[in-house]
């Protein structure tokens, strides 16, 4: 389906087109698609200079000295087939100057990318569907364009056969990728409906072998039936000039319309290609797998959950993915219900369809970045909007802090944050690592993958999670807002975006930077952009949220740790195999894991709850949760005992100044090992 991106309104009127010259038969080429022909361009005459490489006698002799063993049906039948294609051949060469033959569908699609296109009139590709054998099967795994990380199913490798090679060449004529290709399917089949399928689907004509030589040399029509009229290649120049200069005279968009067009739907490919090659695949979502809500039981279960939510001590490997899906529903029900929210409309199905579709693309082989990763990031974020009072009535924790600064700043946070900006942040924190290949970004710029290339190196996993969002948001219709167009729509996708790229951990000073100004600023009588200080507060508690692991209770941080680090031994392993630098040798001991925790809380984690505990003083109860934890490490580093113990029991010890340990080295740390660090999330 093209996309109409700038099809709103109406163009002015246009001047008349100079006239076009339609394509003849000797302005074609013909492309073959089946197993038994002898791979290679067949000429006559091109260009004046007979170059048969090769010629249809050396096709006639090299299937006569084949071995036949593999081939499908009896030695005898395979022969009359392969002899039957060498005269097909002939009689095309009698009608069209060049006849290119290919044995697999990848082949001709290697053809149809690389093809000038300017100096035919078109390329009549003729799709057989008889004939498929192993060995196509193993030319097309084997061919350029499908090299072995895009194979991964039987599925993948059928998809450029017969009909389906007709789709995909559909598709990418629908999308611009090839153009001036007459897609015409052969076969001995004389089923009616395989026929009108062919034709339904898009194929220009459906011939039944033997072809007649009348009926080949008519097959040139169909250009003339299937695409526009070409520019004359002798007048092409000055036609396009013409175009052009009328184009300025007359403020005609319809060229740069039908450019753009063009541009654009190809970036709706490159979308699809990202989404496919990275995300695990969208499984149909079939809403019946959401967790029963109807039952008493199951009511009873979502309140006991509503509950264990909302203790900051919530492990999500402590419950099953039903009771998860229901925990994100818990959530999700509650920042629907605070009043205020403008043109926001979620049913139960969509927000049951929205949850189903997320779980289904993040990857849980992933021992770190999985569902379970985004449910304790949402459970984080969830905390903090309730203790703020921003969702349901705040039983708050300000005790904690000043009561009468904190209410001033709850007043604040509460000010700028509207309910479609919390609802905006609760989605970007169950997003916010979509389709996380279980790779950080230091190894996705090192292996020079295309999603680096295409995100500059910059934010490379940040940008892809967001656009996975906004692409997931797309295919399955979460229209929350109805109408993209909407001001409301637009606001939520400023604040998601924002929110998701703020995790990008090689900015991680930039942030705490920033908070600290605009800490200045809240404080202070200057006056203020709401919009920006809403971004900021959103990033801020997404931020937070991401690396809340950090201010949890020893007992769940340190399982955290665990599932960190053997993500990061297996990208080590992966990077010590290709010969990249390794990025980050997760500690193997207790007392050298213990030091890159307290390395990474004390300089990274404690800075950034600090400033953001100022400006939002519900979270200072966890600065208080990460110097305990500071502590129970340094226990464990300088008395050696184990994390098991200490997980076990849920020992925490208490240290006075939890960065003192650390200052000697700090130096050296803030040179070498947090520039490692901010890549690890
Ligand atoms: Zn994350």
């Amino acid at each position: 389906m093209r996309l109409s991106f700038l099809r709103r309104g109406r163009a002015p009127p246009s001047p008349p087109l100079p006239s076009l010259k339609a394509p003849e038969a000797n302005d074609c080429a013909i492309l073959l698609v089946d197993s038994v022909y002898l791979a290679g361009t067949y000429h006559i005459t091109p260009y004046g200079s007979p170059q048969p490489s090769p010629t249809v006698e050396e096709h006639q002799i090299n299937y006569d000295s084949c071995d036949y063993s593999n081939s499908p049906g009896s030695r005898k039948s395979w022969k009359r087939e392969c002899h039957g294609a060498a005269e097909f051949i002939q009689q095309l060469l009698d009608s069209y100057k060049q006849v290119t033959a290919v044995t697999s569908g990848n082949a001709a699609m290697s053809y149809l990318h690389d093809l000038p296109y300017s100096q035919y009139g078109c390329v009549i590709l003729l799709i057989d569907l008889d004939h498929h054998t192993s060995n196509s099967l193993y030319e097309d795994i084997h061919s350029p364009i499908y090299n072995k990380s895009t194979v991964d199913s039987e599925k993948d490798i059928n998809i450029l056969y017969g009909i389906e090679l007709l789709k995909v060449v559909l598709k990418e004529i629908d999308l611009g990728i090839i153009s001036n290709v007459i897609p015409i399917v052969i076969s001995r089949n004389d089923s009616p409906q395989l026929m009108s399928t062919c034709l339904d689907l898009g194929a220009a004509d459906y011939l039944i072998k033997p072809v007649s030589t009348q009926i080949i040399k008519t097959l040139w029509l169909n250009s003339t039936k299937h695409k526009r009229p070409m520019y004359s290649p002798d007048s092409c120049d000055e036609t396009l000039d013409n175009v052009s200069r009328l184009s300025i005279r007359a403020g005609d968009l319809r060229d740069i319309e039908e450019r753009l067009n063009t541009a654009f739907s190809r970036d709706e490919w490159l979308e699809e290609m990202i989404i496919h090659h990275y995300a695990p695949p969208f499984h149909h979502i079939n809403i019946t797998k959401f967790p029963r809500l109807d039952t008493i039981s199951s009511q009873e279960r979502m309140s006991y959950l509503r509950q264990q939510y909302s203790d900051w001590d919530f492990c999500p490997y402590d419950y099953s993915e039903d009771d998860l899906l229901r925990c994100i529903l818990v959530a999700f029900e509650d920042s629907l219900a605070v009043k205020g929210l403008k043109s926001i409309s979620v049913s139960n199905d969509m927000l049951h369809r929205f949850i189903l579709a997320v779980r289904a693309a993040y990857c849980n082989p992933n021992p770190y970045h999985n569902f379970y990763h985004a449910v304790d990031v949402l459970q984080a974020t969830y905390f903090t909007l309730k203790s703020t009072g921003l969702i349901g009535n705040s039983d708050g924790s300000s005790s904690y802090f000043d009561q009468k600064r904190a209410n001033v700043m709850k007043r604040r946070i509460q000010e700028f944050l509207s309910p479609n900006d919390v609802f905006a942040l609760m989605v970007s924190s169950l997003a916010h690592d979509l389709g996380h290949p279980g790779v950080n970004n230091s190894y996705m710029i090192n292996a020079q993958t295309p999603l680096a290339l295409l995100y500059n190196d910059q934010a490379v996993l940040e940008n892809y999670h967001t656009t996975s969002l906004f692409l997931l948001m797309k295919r399955h219709e979460f229209n929350f807002f109805g109408d993209q167009s909407t001001p409301e729509f637009k606001e939520f996708r400023q604040l998601v975006v924002n929110s998701i790229l703020a995790t990008d951990m090689s900015a991680h000073f930039d942030y705490i930077r920033a908070f600290t100004e605009q800490n200045g600023r809240l404080e202070s009588t200057s006056s203020l952009d709401p919009d920006q200080e809403k971004i900021y507060f959103c990033s801020a508690i997404l931020k937070c949220s991401d690396i809340s692991n950090a201010a949890r209770s020893f007992h769940v941080a340190s399982r955290w740790t665990e599932c960190l680090m053997s993500e990061l031994r297996d990208q080590a392993s992966l990077e010590k195999k290709m010969g990249y630098p390794i990025n980050m040798n997760p500690e193997q001991t207790d007392t050298a894991r213990a030091q890159g925790q307290i390395d990474f809380i004390g300089k990274l984690a404690l800075p950034l709850f600090q400033i953001v505990g100022d400006m939002i003083p519900e979270m200072s109860y966890c600065v208080d949760k990460i110097r305990d934890n500071i502590g129970t490490w340094e226990h464990i580093r300088d008395h050696g005992s184990s994390i098991d113990s200490h997980m076990n029991h849920g020992n925490t010890i208490v240290s006075g100044d939890a960065t003192d340990s650390t200052t000697s080295t700090a130096d050296a740390i803030y040179e070498t090992l947090i520039p490692m660090m901010t890549e690890t999330f």
